[in-house]
């Protein structure tokens, strides 16, 4: 049976408005099922990569899921005045997805990051989840990469984290999900990254105070032109609020 999702547009992109554990819960849901699920984190950038592009905005509405990953995502909602029900960080999901996995005994596969950073994080994984079952990695610069929906076929995984930025991650999903006879596959970003070590999440006094972006800002100076799409994002909304109501 098909899920009814509870969504808020947010510029042309459908965000579900479930909590962490319903969201968690759907995310389970989806790994009893027999067809590949799509879910998608977009923070501000990402949505307003697909403000600029009709084709992106396209391939994220035809996602199972979309979470808030950033907490401008959850300001975004409330501008709209249909607020979602809290930040429901893609790291985080994944983390919790991972965790019931190596409770069930499912497989996983890693696609993404620069050559090792896959198994790395793969030998991170098993540590964190023992249950679960590594069933392939794979780095995300090949030149070419038809191949890969049939390798994840080919190892039986059921569980996809797919780490190429935005928005290759989401086209490649959209695109190969069905050939890799996967339940579920998440466009995770950096999360790989954050797995193997080569690059830290926030400490605790950042995420408390929403402050995960601006510690980003100060590690690596170089995504400031990247993070005012934030500002613009914020401005965007008040503006097509204002164009709806006048
Ligand atoms: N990445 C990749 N193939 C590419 C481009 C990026 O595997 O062609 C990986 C990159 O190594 C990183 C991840 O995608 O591990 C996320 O990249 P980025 O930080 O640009 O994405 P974000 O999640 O911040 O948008």
């Amino acid at each position: 049976m098909e899920r009814k999702r509870d969504t808020v547009d947010i510029l042309g992109v459908m965000v579900d408005r479930a909590s962490f554990p319903d969201a968690l819960e759907t995310a389970r849901d989806f790994l009893g099922t027999d067809r590949a699920h799509a879910i998608y984190t977009p923070n501000p950038e990402i949505i307003m990569k697909a403000y600029r592009s009709a084709e992106y905005t396209a391939v994220l509405n035809r996602a199972d899921m979309v979470v808030p990953d950033g907490i401008g995502v959850v300001y975004g909602s409330r501008i709209v005045g249909k607020p979602v029900a809290e930040r429901v960080a893609g790291y985080d999901l994944s983390c919790a997805l991972l965790a019931y996995a190596g409770e069930t005994g499912k497989k996983l596969y890693l696609f993404g990051g620069k050559p090792g950073v896959a198994e790395t994080a793969a030998e991170k994984i098993q540590e964190l989840y023992p249950g679960i079952v590594i069933a392939g990695t794979t780095h995300g610069y090949h030149q070419n990469t038809d191949h890969v929906a049939g390798e994840i076929a080919a190892s039986g995984a059921d569980i996809v984290l797919v780490c190429l930025g935005a928005p290759k991650q989401e086209i490649w999903i959209d695109q190969n999900k069905d050939k890799t006879g996967a339940k579920v596959l998440i466009g995770a970003g950096g999360s790989l990254d954050v797995f193997a070590g080569t690059v830290k999440r926030a400490p605790a006094f950042f995420r408390k105070l929403n402050l995960e972006w601006f510690y980003r800002l100060l590690k690596q100076p170089s995504r400031l032109g990247r993070m005012m799409d934030l500002p613009r994002f914020v401005i965007t909304i008040l503006f097509h609020g204002k164009m709806q109501k006048g």
